[in-house]
């Protein structure tokens, strides 16, 4: 790389800066993408790793394979810890990154809303770590169920209760569902399946917040022929790895807690001074720069940014449009040109609740069922980075498909949610 050029360091090989990277393979500058993992994850598949359905690197992609090929980027395997504006420099755990250019892409992380019994015993669903913990959780419930002789015992490890009424908690209810009433059951003849419970659990008055109420409304005839109960203002308020209890009161003998209730910014754009607003995402101004430095730009979950009076939804077509907004923004301003504005192209939602089934909405059209699933399916594919994961993820999915099997149902490590030795290992 020629350091003469302007440096652009872009944190974060998500969404928002692969996007920001690429669009910046033909501008005269140096491309320095850090991230914390060497690859770039499609988090939107996160809950099939979870349910057993796909592995781990079909939905993770090196991210030096993605940009082999582009000649002003290099990458480096780094957590960034700190940022320094007046010096325009990062703190990283290989030591100091400087830019002239720099664009915060560091995504969000679960947020437990400050209540640490569920932070300690519940098992978050947003990176690659916890979906595999997931996966390895569930499979032991049913492997610990098998042998338990202690009715009560026996029930709580067969409950599984969902926290979140979003695409990601729905999406995960339905999958797991699935997994236990189609492909389990087959493993476990001798193991009564009747009163198996899978809860969805929200704390407001209706579920997919942000998708049409018929669709939420649909969501929930879906999720219950599934078999999933789901309950709408039910607030989670502690969890002690036993027994949940909701703030009425209730209790609920259960094993496992997932929660897919939140997300916040993580310790970087606390730490960065930066002003941030609601969930600790950092206020840009249109053109995504940070107020008072033109220099640096923030996009995806990380950014706060309204429109129509109300912020950005955490997803991934609005990192993927600023990534490209920002980097285009750069190349602006290297040629002493204005900056443009960020104008969001709503591309519509989607959520899948498993097999045939769907909600979507496309420019206005409402859809669900086999339709809505197709549309998800041929989406998702799509946007799947890399050739061979598509590939791997068709063959694993129509094997599913036909066969009501889950290609991934091992336990790979004796370990509880949190990473720690299992305690029933
Ligand atoms: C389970 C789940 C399901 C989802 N489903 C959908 C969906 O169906 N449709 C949809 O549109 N959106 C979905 N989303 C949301 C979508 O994934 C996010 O909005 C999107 O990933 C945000 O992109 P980003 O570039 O801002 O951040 P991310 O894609 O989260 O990337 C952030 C990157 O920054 C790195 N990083 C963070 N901090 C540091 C640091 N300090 N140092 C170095 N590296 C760091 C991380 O390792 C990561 O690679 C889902 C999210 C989850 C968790």
């Amino acid at each position: 790389m020629n350091e003469t050029k302007p440096v652009v360091v872009i944190v974060g090989a998500g969404f928002g800066g692969l996007e920001a990277a690429k669009r910046l393979k033909h501008v005269p500058v140096g491309v320095k993408l850090l991230d914390r993992n060497n690859y770039h994850l499609f988090q939107p598949l996160l809950y099939q790793v979870a349910t057993a359905g796909l592995t781990p690197t079909e939905i993770a992609y090196p991210v030096r394979a993605i940009f082999r090929k582009q000649q002003n980027f290099t990458f480096y395997l780094a957590e960034v810890t700190g940022l320094d504006t007046a010096a325009r420099r990062l703190q990283t755990t290989i030591g100091r990154v400087d830019y002239d250019y720099l664009i915060l892409a560091p995504g969000s992380e679960s947020s437990f809303f400050g209540l640490d019994s569920i932070e300690a015993h519940a098992i978050s669903l947003k990176n690659l770590d916890d979906a595999i913990a997931i996966r390895n959780h569930l499979l032991r419930m049913f492997e610990l169920a098998a042998h338990e002789s202690d009715p009560e015992a026996r029930q709580a490890l067969r409950t599984f209760v969902v926290v979140g009424g979003g695409p990601t908690g729905v999406e995960c209810a339905g999958a797991l569902s699935e997994l236990i009433r189609l492909v389990l059951v087959k493993d476990y003849p001798d193991l009564d399946f009747s009163d198996v419970r899978v809860l969805l659990l929200e704390m407001k008055d209706r579920l997919l917040n942000g998708f049409p109420a018929d669709l939420a409304a649909s969501a929930v005839d879906t999720l219950e022929q599934k078999h999933v109960e789901v309950h709408l203002k039910a607030a989670v308020a502690d969890f002690d790895g036993r027994q949940a209890t909701l703030q009425d009161g209730s209790t609920i003998l259960t094993r496992t807690v997932i929660w897919a209730a939140g997300v916040q910014a993580g310790s970087l754009l606390v730490k960065s001074g930066l002003k941030a607003a609601r969930q600790g995402r950092l206020v840009v101004e249109p053109r995504l720069q940070v107020p008072g430095h033109p220099e640096i730009f923030v996009i995806g979950d990380a950014a706060y940014l309204e429109d129509g009076g109300q912020p950005l939804p955490q997803m991934a077509p609005v990192a993927i449009q600023q990534g490209r907004l920002a980097a285009a923004n750069i190349e602006k301003m290297l040629h002493g040109e204005p900056p443009e504005s960020f104008i969001y192209r709503d591309p519509g939602s989607l959520a899948t609740i498993g097999r045939n089934a769907a909600v979507a909405r496309v420019k206005g059209v409402h859809f669900k069922g086999f339709l809505a699933w197709l549309v998800w399916l041929s989406v998702h594919l799509f946007w799947l980075i890399g050739f061979r994961n598509r590939l791997l993820v068709m063959i694993n999915w129509a094997g599913d498909y036909l066969f009501y099997e889950r290609a991934v149902r091992v336990i790979t490590m004796n370990t509880d949610p949190r990473g720690r030795p299992s305690p029933d290992s």
